[in-house]
């Protein structure tokens, strides 16, 4: 657990399904009070729990918490805070957002849920959601992508090319790289990456932008950050498994979300064959200048949800934002977060 979850959060031990220790971290509340029930926030992959609690004055999981939320993060699989494994989306989808809804339905004894989930812990959360494995869940806020992983063009080239060129070599690509280059192949991206990378002074930050994109950076934009944030990511995003890596990338070239070949008996190869199996409400949300997943893959899953339930689920683009900066931007409290309580306030 991090330093910025410190003591506001209690920690929970929980298995997923298939018994694979996770976290929860469950924000104390400092009014006492939590009647309008539980929120689960879930990041992305390469991070932990603590990514949506940035050093900021008000962050989202204290502002949910105001409001009368009980709000809990959750330490997936993905997690850089628990052992590194090759896992797959399909492997949180069936393993780990199942187990980590029940654990708070029964600790809170509540049968319904909201969620907001982000990045690789939307698309899991996606395909579990409409694959009828959380029928607890009631609204749901997905950030930057869904269903429909667009990115931009210059990855259709990049990213088949340095999957060729990596997988025999590494099981892993690891922004901690950017500082500590442990081998030849790490030596030689962070090369690569110092040779194309010249935005900030920040080697972590650049090399998260090498691994999950082509922007400068990729993952947020530095108009938007603090110099506190920009430093503090220094130590907040590392590594994901060529296991992940594989599968988004199979999902980029169908343009959609396929399952891997782990899970066939419970998912479908692919998420938009049939009517989703949930009666939540979804509010897509994601940054106009998104240099990781375009905006226009977040379109095609709310037409998706839109034809129907016409006029039931909501689709926002917000300007000036990109991927990760929806959490950590500076002013993301008075322009951002507002608009996710009241999304989640609509049910
Ligand atoms: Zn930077």
């Amino acid at each position: 657990m991090t330093g910025v979850l410190n003591g506001a959060f209690e920690t929970i031990g929980f298995d997923a399904l298939d018994g694979r220790r996770l976290l929860l971290h469950r924000l104390q509340p400092r009014s006492g009070v939590n009647e309008l029930g539980p929120v689960l926030m879930i990041a992305g992959t390469s991070v932990r729990a603590g990514i949506f609690s940035p050093p900021l004055p008000r962050t989202l999981p204290r502002m949910l918490s105001d409001e009368g939320y009980d709000v809990w993060l959750l330490d997936w699989r993905a997690s850089i805070d628990l052992p590194a494994t090759d896992f797959t989306l399909d492997d949180a989808a069936v393993y780990d957002h199942p187990a980590a809804v029940a654990t708070i339905c029964a600790v809170t004894k509540r049968d319904r849920i909201k969620a907001i989930v982000h990045c690789q812990g939307s698309t899991s959360f996606m395909m579990s959601i409409v694959s009828g494995l959380l029928p607890q869940v009631s609204t749901v806020v997905s950030n930057s992508v869904a269903l429909h992983p667009h990115v931009p063009k210059l990855m259709w080239v990049k990213m088949p090319l340095a999957m060729a060129a990596l997988r025999p070599f590494v099981t892993e690509l690891n922004a901690q790289w950017g500082l500590h280059a442990p081998g030849a192949v790490p030596k030689l991206l962070n090369f690569a990456m110092r040779a194309v990378h010249h935005e900030c002074n920040n080697s972590v930050c650049k090399m998260s932008s090498f691994m999950y994109g082509t922007g400068f950076p990729t993952l947020w934009r530095h108009e938007n950050l603090t110099d506190a944030t920009h430093e503090w990511l220094k130590g907040e995003v590392a590594q994901a498994p060529m296991s992940f890596f594989l599968q988004i990338q199979e999902s980029i070239e169908a343009g959609e979300l396929v399952s891997s070949d782990r899970h066939r008996d419970v998912l479908p190869a692919t998420f938009t064959s049939k009517p989703p199996q949930t009666d939540a409400r979804f509010a897509f949300v994601t940054g106009e200048r998104n240099a990781t997943f375009l905006p226009s893959g977040m379109a095609k899953t709310f037409e998706f949800f839109d034809a129907y339930e016409h006029g039931r689920h909501s689709f926002r683009v917000l300007p000036d934002y990109g991927h990760l900066d929806v959490f950590l931007g500076k002013n993301a409290a008075t322009e951002v977060f507002p608009m996710i309580i009241d999304e989640l306030g609509k049910d």
